[in-house]
């Protein structure tokens, strides 16, 4: 009995000119089965969560879904959605790390920022002017000239030149930047 082997049938993609008249001939990618000369247009993927997709043509997408248990019984089209459907997550996931990973609200302000936001007790979405009046308003509270001897009163309007400044440099950095 000869024992069928899948494992060297499986070839590199295959490119090369489709079309009667070769004017018109377009490359297409040719199905990923050995011998197969039909378009490959139907992608199934190489193991589950993975990028790497074989290009098939109908009849062996679903030879090939058929023989994977992941994907049993499902058409070459719903194996192909949920393939698709994977790796949405995967870039949601990837998104979210972004997000994370610039420290703000809406992914445009540094935690720096953020932190000089907060102490002057403005809001994350607040517009430079809002910035700089709240600025201009703890300053006036917090000088040392009307706080003579309160160290709470000198450390708060240290804070908030401090912040003002962090603020006042993004400011610059983004007027600086095209669009
Ligand atoms: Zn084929």
């Amino acid at each position: 009995m000869a024992k069928t082997t899948r494992s060297d049938d499986w070839g590199f993609p295959r490119w090369r000119p489709y079309g009667a008249k070769s004017r018109e001939a377009v490359r297409i990618r040719l199905c990923d089965r050995e011998g197969c000369n039909l378009p490959g247009d139907r992608p199934a993927p190489k193991a589950p969560n993975k990028p790497d997709r074989w290009m098939f043509c109908e009849a062996h997408a679903a030879e090939y879904n058929k023989g994977w248990n992941y994907f049993a019984g499902l058409s070459p089209e719903e194996a192909a959605r949920r393939a698709a459907e994977e790796e949405g997550e995967a870039a949601a996931f990837r998104t979210a790390a972004q997000y994370q990973w610039a420290g703000s609200g809406d992914g445009s302000r540094s935690r720096d920022e953020m932190r000089a936001l907060d102490a002057l007790e403005v809001d994350v979405d607040a517009d430079f002017a809002a910035i700089k009046a709240a600025y201009r308003r703890l300053a006036k509270q917090f000088h040392p000239d009307v706080n003579r001897g309160d160290k709470a009163a000198a450390t708060r309007f240290q804070q908030v030149q401090a912040s003002y400044d962090v603020l006042r440099r993004a400011e610059e950095r983004r007027a600086g930047r095209p669009g």
